[in-house]
């Protein structure tokens, strides 16, 4: 937990999110400005700042994370979807709180 984290204080429950998914490790939760129909992140409930600051004791959570995606874009009636993980200033990341983005539902689909 860091103290001045948004998406720790959403994991702890300190600030109320759209919730879709918990467990021990994870959360998923709808985001507060959707980019499509349906928007969600998926996070770990560890702080770990980004994917440039995991490692393989971060293995099994990423895969977690990923395996988890297809789930619950179905629970959200998605047939498919796009998965991102903005990493780094450069990579467009803002909270630096590992997420990763699913997205889905659009009529035309965007292209990256
Ligand atoms: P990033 O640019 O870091 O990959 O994405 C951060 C995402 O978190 C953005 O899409 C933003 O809308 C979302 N977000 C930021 N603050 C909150 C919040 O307090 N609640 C929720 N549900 N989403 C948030
Ligand atoms: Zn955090």
């Amino acid at each position: 937990m860091s103290a001045d984290c948004i998406f720790c204080k959403i994991a702890s429950g300190a600030i109320p999110s759209k919730k879709m998914y918990e467990d021990d490790d994870v959360i998923a939760f709808h985001d507060i400005n959707p980019a499509a129909k349906v928007h969600f992140l998926i996070v770990p409930k560890l702080h770990v700042e980004s994917l440039q600051t995991c490692d393989t004791t971060h293995q099994s959570l990423l895969g977690k994370m990923l395996l988890l995606a297809p789930k619950l874009a179905a629970e959200q009636g998605l047939k498919g979807f796009k998965t991102a993980i903005n990493t780094g200033r450069e990579g467009g990341q803002e909270v630096f709180h590992l997420h990763m983005h699913v997205l889905g539902g659009w009529k035309t689909i965007p292209k990256l």
